[in-house]
């Protein structure tokens, strides 16, 4: 198996990459994330990716775009809600990804974190591993999530306050705004 992963952020690939490596899979971790906003955020969580793909020897693929139009036009205009497109957006690019340079499977870091909506993500993945006829790597990573945080921080890597899109920001500091 060569499975090329999705890279949400540096500190969510600590467990995923570690665990897939024990299991004695080739793994390329696969940074495609336009979702993340502002800009300069965008650039951050990058630079922490790198900086622990480089810790970990970890090759790594950067799509550098910051395609913020078309990000906020899909999650817009999406009926299933603003995540659903989100993942959507960013498990396609990585399953095409896949299917044009030679992985066998693909697979994302978003698995490991409590946070995100777990069973959407599953559900979109298995949808994009039929569309593109990459199979989907799934594996419940969450019950490494603490093990993930605590060498996040040996590492001394970024690790970030909100999701990644602008509502996410609002939703994340809106309250506080207002409470104060
Ligand atoms: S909250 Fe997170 S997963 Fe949902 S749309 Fe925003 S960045 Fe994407």
């Amino acid at each position: 198996m060569n499975l090329l992963l999705h890279m949400c952020c540096g500190p969510c690939s600590i467990y995923p990459v570690k665990q897939i490596r024990e299991s004695g899979i080739e793994v390329t971790g696969f940074f495609y994330n336009p979702n993340i906003h502002p800009y300069k955020e965008f650039a951050r969580r990058l630079e922490a990716a790198e900086l622990y793909a480089q810790k970990v020897n970890l090759s790594m693929i950067i799509q550098p775009e910051y395609t913020l139009e078309e990000y906020i036009k899909q999650v817009l205009d999406s009926p299933g809600g603003r995540c659903r497109a989100c993942y959507r957006l960013r498990l396609r690019r990585t399953a095409e990804y896949a299917r044009e340079n030679g992985f066998s499977h693909f697979s994302t870091t978003l698995l490991v974190s409590p946070y995100q909506q777990h069973e959407i993500i599953r559900e979109t993945a298995e949808t994009v591993a039929a569309e593109t006829g990459v199979p989907f790597y799934y594996v419940d990573f969450r019950t490494g999530w603490k093990e993930g945080v605590a060498i996040s921080r040996e590492m001394e890597l970024y690790r970030q306050p909100y999701c990644g899109c602008i509502f996410s920001e609002r939703d994340r500091y809106y309250k506080l705004v207002k409470s104060n």
